[in-house]
This record gives C-alpha cells, structure tokens and sequence, in this order.
C-alpha cells in the first residue's frame, strides 16, 4: 500500500490529465491539476468529471513553458499544501508540418511545451526531492518519438529527447530514492487524436493489433503502477502502451 501524497499533474485537465488525475486520487493521493486556464470548455468538461473527487484534486493554472514562473508556482503551492512527490508530466502539443513547411515558430512552440518544460519543472522538484530522499516522475513521452512520424519532426524530436532525458536525470536521482521514467502511449482516444483526419484515424486503427485506440485510463493505470512506493526498483525506463502498434526489445 502507497503512502498518501501530493502529486502534480500537468497538463491536468486534458484527456490523458484528466484520468491521470481520477487515478491518483483513487489511489488516495492529493493531486494538483496543472494547465493553462484558457480553454474555459475544457476546464469545465475537466470540472464536471472530477467532481465527485473535488476534495482531492484541484486545479491550478500554470504555463509550463514559463520557466521563472514554474519556480514561483511551485513553491508557493509547496508552502501551501506541502511537499510534492510525484510529477507526472503530461503536458504537451502538436504542430504537424512537413520540414519543407515548418516555420521556426511550430519548432519552437513544440520544442518549448512538450521538452523544455521537463527542465523547468524537475529543477525545482528534484533537489527537494532528494533532500526528502523520495520522488516519482513519470514523462509521458510517445510512440512516434521512438519511430518518427511524418509531419512531426518538432514533436518525435521533442518526445526522444524527453527520455533522453529522464534517463540521465533518473541516474542523478538513482540513489536518492526518486524514479525517473518515462511512458511512450500509441494513439489514445483524446482530443489530441480526435483532431486526426477520419481516413487517417482508420488507417492508425487498422495497424494497432489490438484492434483499437487506447483509452486514457490505460495510460493512467501504467503511471499508477510507475508512481506506487513498491515501483522503487523501475527507473530510466520508457513504458510502451500501444496495443502492440510498435514492439522493440
Ligand atoms: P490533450 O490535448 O487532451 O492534453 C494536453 C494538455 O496539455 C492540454 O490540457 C493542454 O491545455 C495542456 N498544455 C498545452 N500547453 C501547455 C502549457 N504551455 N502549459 C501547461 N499545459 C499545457 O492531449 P492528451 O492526448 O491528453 O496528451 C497528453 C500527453 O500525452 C501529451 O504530452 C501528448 O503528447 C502525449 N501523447 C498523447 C497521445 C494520444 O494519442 N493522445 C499519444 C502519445 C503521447
């Protein structure tokens, strides 16, 4: 059995966030749901599913691209409600371009959310971590960092480096009673992949052996598991869960 504690989800009130953050608080941790404040409909589709778990997850807004602002956050929210010890770090977007196409501005703004964010968030967390001698961080990171897709250049270069650099943080972290990993999920049924062509969502099914997209709750179980007291024996690790659409040893 897990000890209780305080968890950080961003990208919190997305379709993987969002079951991420019901996990966790079913597991009995508090769980602070991080993410832009912007999207007023997302919010609220995030509000009315976690309601009946209102006392335990709350939302609060934060742009992880904001380096100087992910410090101030954090440590006001530390203070407040205590130690942080588990990040999730869920996060992350698409702008899809061929290179030939692809302005600095789609490389940046991906580069920016889905890989610089993991510095600015683990440079506050982890030295406190190690000073309490205990931390969970899980990447979500992605199948097409590991084969590359096309149109993603920014993204597959982002989500490679993502775990690139959860293993060398989790070598630092080895010692210290933190777990650095990372999940590469395939294509889950969120809104992320909602916004795939319908011709093209077909195609991705029909290469998935399993016959189907994943769910969000597949990709919230697998962090549960990552993120549990027990979990102290799995860092540096990338986590596929992809109904079989890519296999690697
Ligand atoms: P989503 O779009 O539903 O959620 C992503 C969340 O990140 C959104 O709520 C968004 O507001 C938030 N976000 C974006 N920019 C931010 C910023 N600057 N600061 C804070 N929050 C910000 O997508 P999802 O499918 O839930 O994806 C979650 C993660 O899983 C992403 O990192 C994505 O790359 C990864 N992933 C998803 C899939 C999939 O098939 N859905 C597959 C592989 C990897």
């Amino acid at each position: 059995m897990s000890t209780s504690r305080l968890a950080l989800v961003t990208g919190g009130i997305g379709g993987l966030g969002t079951a991420i953050c019901l996990r966790l608080s079913e597991l009995g941790h508090r769980v602070i749901a991080a993410d832009l404040d912007a999207r007023a409909d997302a919010l609220a589709r995030f509000h009315e599913r976690t309601r009946a778990q209102a006392t335990s997850i709350q939302f609060r807004a934060l742009d992880v691209t904001d380096h100087d602002r992910c410090r101030e956050q954090l440590t006001a929210w530390e203070e407040e409600l205590g130690p942080i010890d588990i990040l999730v770090h869920a996060a992350g977007i698409t702008r899809d371009q061929t290179l030939r196409k692809m302005t600095l501005e789609a490389w940046r703004e991906v580069l920016a959310v889905d890989l610089d964010s993991a510095f600015h968030l683990c440079r506050h967390l982890v030295p406190r971590m190690m000073e309490r001698g205990f931390g969970r961080i899980v990447h979500i990171s992605s199948v097409n960092g590991q084969t590359g897709q096309f149109g993603q250049t920014n993204y597959a270069a982002a989500k490679a480096g993502l775990h690139g650099f959860t293993m060398s943080l989790a070598r630092e972290c080895a010692r210290h009673g933190i777990t650095v990993n990372s999940i590469a999920p395939g294509y889950i049924d969120t809104d992320m992949t909602r916004a795939i062509r319908e011709d093209i969502r077909e195609r991705i099914v029909a290469s998935i052996p399993v016959g189907r997209m994943g769910r969000p709750e597949d990709i919230a179980r697998t962090v549960a598991f990552l993120c549990a007291d027990e979990a102290d024996f799995i860092t540096g690790a990338l986590i596929p869960v992809n109904g079989g659409q890519f296999m690697s040893f």
